[in-house]
């Protein structure tokens, strides 16, 4: 009826899913029923507008196959049972305490995600390095933002993007990398595109394929797939050559130069035009419109990120923004976009790859301070990061990992190759999979269920893009006998030995307090923020002090950029480093065999492997079934008609698709999105990138067969 749908309270919360970061208010009815999601007014991210995802996010509360309660099962291949909290706990902290005494600390692993609230995350990182002490500890991250992690951390000593989404406002020139903002990323690119329409800069897109950002492109560039370090080199060659590079900026803020200007005089633009496969006066054309622009910016998303070098691509990237004295300045950054609402959050508080705060495992200092205030002996943590989420499933195979908990994420959709994931999964002798949906496809090797509490069904803060902290706030209670992520860490952390002292706080400002006292004096300082003051200031980004608050300075002072002049980067000398890039080949390229590049990424309706979107009419019905980009030229040598099914074969596995023609993709190459089970990831090749240990999904060749109709 129009009174069920009638909105009597609007609650404002932060969209639960991309790192856009859009604040957005839930309706709910008289019966306190989620109806409606609008846009908030006056928000800096998003100015009132929510992408298509974000308006329906109301229909998400009680959309089908939610976990309703905890499930048990003692082999994967028997029927569950309902359980309750205390024995679906217990049961897991005994399997937990058998696996570490049989086969050591390091046989029982964790693999988390980007898409719980920070305090979840914080009090996650207390119980697994501080309580079950394992070393093997990772988000589903890795699979997306760990190379631009990476690159941060070798060229300015520290995680952490150094610009926002203003600077599309102050900016001269701005270089799209690998990145499609209309699917990906909707406010940005809105953002973009305002921004754009006032000042006017250039918009130049590097990707092998016309993604809808490259429809939009004042220039684009179709490079080779894999050849973005090699453009990023002979783009510095052309920049040393002409005398474009900022010289006080380099002595001041640098060093290595001399290490990078020997390297990329090995990139002539002759060469690498070759090499890239585009021509050798759009390199320099590119290099010039950069270099001479009064700020600049790259942006980049997964076509740098998911590679077999995709560290050392945004290394490039930020080469690219030292030699030119553009970090640290309006409109001049080297901004990575993120992919999960809050993948930011988890890499300044959860500890997956360290210690909260963005503090070191390696690091004595480190690891006394948080074992001083966490009440734990600081001998307990390990001496250096243990295995990667891409690590540790190859580390299942061999026997070395025997157990597994997984938390909001679903590897037999999401990881590369997921035909050996499969045969992965069933060899683990203790798989617990704690998810808000129990359809997601990994529950099916899965011995113990936690249902979750969704998004707004809690409370707590997200970390966007810009380093913005916003909240969540709870819009309704846990659906059925589900609880938060929270609650399940706390419960769990109840069942084992430790400490008097040491404290797991329910209350989710509780656990804020905490991240704010370890944040004072870092990078990451957040020591000013209170819940309610994100609140009523629509997100704050960091860093923003508790000094700067108690002077009255109206947050976001101080928080825009990082490594604002003078700049201090995190190595000891204050100095960022260039580093040389050498050219490193693609693992698979096409030959006669596999004669296609394979390429994988987003569509606007879905998010991730659909276990939401899949469920929303609004989304669902207009990108319902996997599909595959092919080039009407490529198509009719093959005879192959629009909308037939065709087989894509790869050296792993095989997937039946139907097939689109268009002109996004070239004639050498073949487009899936990889939200759909059972399709483009049965192809993927899954080497990893040496420094992120991130997949290389964007580069694996594949042929195209026809079906037998009979
Ligand atoms: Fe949500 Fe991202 Fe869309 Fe904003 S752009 S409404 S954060 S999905």
């Amino acid at each position: 009826t129009i009174a069920d749908k009638k909105v009597e309270k609007w609650t404002y919360s932060t969209c639960g899913y991309c790192s856009t970061g859009c604040s957005i208010e839930i309706g709910t009815n008289q019966d306190g029923i989620p109806v409606s999601s609008r846009g908030v007014g006056g928000a800096d991210v998003n100015q009132g507008k929510l992408c298509l995802k974000g308006i329906f996010e109301h229909e998400l509360f009680e959309s089908p196959g939610r976990g309703t309660t905890p499930l048990i099962r003692n082999d994967f291949h028997d029927p569950w049972q309902n359980s309750d909290w205390d024995d679906a706990t217990a049961k897991m902290a005994a399997e937990i305490k058998r696996i570490q005494s049989t086969y050591g600390r390091d046989a029982f692993a964790i693999v988390s995600t980007g898409q719980i609230l920070t305090e979840g995350f914080y009090t996650l990182g207390k119980l697994a390095r501080g309580v079950i002490g394992t070393n093997n500890y990772d988000g589903n991250t890795t699979l997306c933002m760990a190379s631009a992690v990476s690159g941060y951390k070798r060229s300015f000593g520290s995680d952490g993007p150094p610009g926002c989404y203003e600077d599309f406002e102050h900016t001269d020139c701005l270089i799209a990398w690998g990145s499609n903002l209309p699917e990906q990323h909707p406010i940005i690119y809105w953002r973009m595109k305002e921004a754009q329409e006032k000042r006017g800069f250039p918009l130049i897109v590097i990707d092998p394929r016309v993604t809808m950002l490259a429809q939009n492109a004042d220039m684009h560039l179709a490079i080779t797939p894999g050849t973005d370090v090699v453009l990023q080199n002979a783009l510095m060659h052309v920049i040393l050559a002409e005398g474009l590079e900022d010289t006080d900026y380099i002595k001041a803020n640098t060093n290595g130069f001399e290490q990078l200007q020997k390297e990329v005089q090995n990139y002539d633009p002759i060469s690498a035009a070759k090499i890239c496969g585009i021509d050798e006066d759009t390199i320099r054309h590119v290099a010039r419109l950069y270099a001479k622009a009064g700020a600049a910016m790259n942006i980049w998303t997964m076509g740098i990120n998911q590679s077999t070098h995709g560290s050392d691509g945004v290394v490039g990237l930020n080469n690219l923004s030292l030699l030119t004295g553009n970090i640290g300045k309006p409109g001049g950054t080297s901004l990575s976009i993120t992919g999960q609402c809050n993948a930011m959050g988890t890499r300044e508080w959860s500890s997956c790859s360290g210690l909260p705060g963005y503090r070191a495992l390696e690091n004595k200092q480190d690891r006394e301070e948080i074992g001083a205030f966490w009440n734990v002996d600081p001998e307990f943590f390990p001496k250096k990061r243990g295995m990667a989420q891409t690590d540790i499933f190859p580390a299942i195979e061999t026997g070395a990992i025997k157990g597994l908990w997984l938390i909001g994420t679903n590897p037999m959709t999401s990881m590369p190759n997921t035909a050996r994931i499969r045969k992965t999964l069933e060899k683990l002798e203790c798989l617990v999979v704690q998810d808000s949906y129990q359809d997601v496809e990994t529950i099916e090797y899965a011995h113990i269920f936690l249902p979750a509490a969704i998004w707004a069904e809690k409370e707590g803060c997200f970390t966007n893009t810009e380093r913005r902290v916003n909240i969540v706030r709870k819009i309704k209670e846990p659906y059925a006998n589900t609880k938060t992520d929270l609650h399940i860490f706390n419960e769990i952390a109840k069942q084992f030995e430790r400490s008097e002292k040491m404290t797991f706080p329910y209350k989710p400002a509780d656990v804020f307090e905490e991240m704010r006292h370890l944040s004072k004096g870092r990078l990451v300082d957040i020591s000013g923020m209170t819940h309610d003051l994100i609140e009523k200031n629509r997100g704050i980004q960091w860093p923003y002090t508790e000094e700067q608050a108690n002077n009255g300075e109206q947050p976001p002072q101080g928080g825009k950029r990082l490594y604002t002049e003078p700049a201090t980067f995190r190595y000891a000398d204050g100095l960022a480093k260039l580093i040389p890039l050498p050219f490193i080949d693609n693992n698979e390229i096409p030959d006669e065999q596999y004669p296609f590049w394979l390429n994988s990424g987003r569509l606007v309706e879905h998010f991730h492997t659909r276990t939401r979107t899949g469920k929303i009419g609004n989304n669902n019905k207009y990108s319902p079934t996997p599909f595959m980009e092919m080039n009407p030229d490529a198509a009719a040598d093959l005879g192959i008609l629009h909308q037939t099914y065709v087989r894509v074969v790869s050296r792993r596995s095989d997937a039946v698709v139907m097939v689109m023609l268009t002109q996004r993709v070239p004639r050498n190459m073949v487009f899936i999105p990889f939200h759909f089970f059972d399709c483009v990831n049965r192809l993927t090749l899954g080497l990893l990138d040496p420094h992120s240990r991130q997949p290389a999904f964007k580069q694996s060749a594949v042929r195209i067969e026809h079906i037998n109709q009979e």
